[in-house]
């Protein structure tokens, strides 16, 4: 029979008890919210909602186009404008979401003969990324730029390192100044994904690569999401403006992709203006995390020591992180939960975020209740 495999492989993840299933998000849900990625809490801010409306009334519903054809309007070019001012790049290019921007990057700046140094705790897209590329990718331990210098150093010709600069599952952050010191040495360019360190790191969020003192320099290219402090939808590559005119005529998921959307571009760009009005909110989602640090950590929870606006807490198993989680929704508060195959065997994680606008009463009752829940 067509497909009878998928049986197969669908009873073999229900007897491991891995199955996920998708459970639609009410409007008015009563749940406190410790598991989207908003750090900001700008998705529903009036005047990032109404950037949406505004766009979608101006520029209609879709893009109507791939960006090389109709799918580029002024309003694409404004952001990306203010992007690249923003994180202090020459240029920035927006993708219809993170993960086709970390494709774009990497596969069109790691070629054929290149060799890709990649992070064995790097996102899925960039992982991904380095299956597309025609380089020769060479995965290195976590956070090891020993290594990466190693692996630099046996390789004749162009290179490049790629890593997160916030890790998603324990929201550790990469070693960034040894990193572009390890790429500098050998000629190779630094790519790092910033997905969760915009909005959140550097002077008001100005991203990671800026509190590196790396943002603008000529062999550093960045990558960030919209979705996450941005509170809409999309990606960006943030780089030397050379770097983003070849990623135009060469980046496969930016040139055969339908351009963002323009409510995703007009919100986005709102909440941009909003964090530079406002850049408290971005040391406030710091504070957050490293509070419910503290909290978990007085509990008896084993906690990792946040970077970001990523608190991760561990579970002693797949099966008992999500019943832990599932024990949460149920006293009212939504977590998120890594498990195979997200995370490796033996790392299966609650993971909660900071989100800049939760107060202290808030942060209070979800350690409660994870205090309470946990197995
Ligand atoms: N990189 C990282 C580190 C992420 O966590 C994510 C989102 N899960 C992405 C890239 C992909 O971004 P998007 O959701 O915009 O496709």
């Amino acid at each position: 029979m067509a497909f009878g495999w998928i049986d197969e492989q669908a009873g073999a993840r229900r007897r491991a008890g891995l199955v996920r299933t998708l459970r639609p998000r009410p409007a008015d849900s009563p749940l406190l919210d410790l598991a989207s990625n908003d750090y900001l809490g700008l998705a529903h801010h009036p005047e990032v909602t109404e950037g949406a409306a505004r766009a979608a009334r101006t520029w209609g519903g879709g893009s109507t186009g791939s960006r090389l054809v109709t799918g580029t309007t002024e309003l694409h070019t404004e952001l990306e404008r203010e992007l690249a001012a923003f994180c202090g790049f020459e240029a920035a290019l927006v993708f219809s979401s993170g993960y086709a921007a970390n494709l774009a990057a990497v596969t069109a700046l790691g070629p054929h003969g290149s060799l890709i140094v990649s992070d064995a705790g790097n996102h899925a897209s960039l992982i991904d990324g380095c299956r597309l590329a025609r380089g020769g990718t060479q995965v290195v331990g976590h956070a090891d730029p020993e290594s990466v210098r190693k692996a630099l150093a046996t390789h004749e010709g162009t290179a490049i390192v790629v890593s997160d600069t916030v890790f998603s599952v324990d929201g550790d952050q990469a070693p960034l100044a040894a990193l572009a010191e390890a790429c500098r040495e050998h000629g190779a360019g630094l790519v790092v994904d910033d997905a969760h360190g915009l909005g959140v790191l550097g002077d008001g969020g100005r991203g990671a690569p800026y509190a590196a003192g790396l943002a603008g320099a000529g062999d550093v290219v960045a990558t960030a999401t919209l979705s996450k402090s941005l509170g809409s939808q999309g990606g960006v590559v943030l780089g030397p403006a050379r770097v983003i005119d070849h990623l135009v005529n060469a980046a496969r998921t930016f040139i055969f992709d339908t351009g963002l959307a323009p409510a995703a571009a007009g919100a986005a760009l709102a909440a941009l203006r909003l964090l530079v009005r406002e850049p408290r909110r971005a040391a406030r989602a710091r504070e957050v995390a490293a509070e419910l640090h503290a909290r978990l950590t007085t509990a008896g929870l084993e906690a990792v020591r946040p970077d970001a606006a990523v608190v991760s807490v561990r579970a002693p198993s797949p099966e008992q992180a999500v019943r832990w989680a599932a024990d949460c929704r149920t006293a009212g508060l939504a977590v998120g939960c890594f498990r195979p195959p997200s995370v490796p065997d033996g790392i299966s994680r609650l993971r909660l975020t900071a989100r800049a606008d939760l107060s202290g009463t808030e942060i209070e009752r979800a350690v409660r209740v994870i205090g309470e829940t946990r197995p």
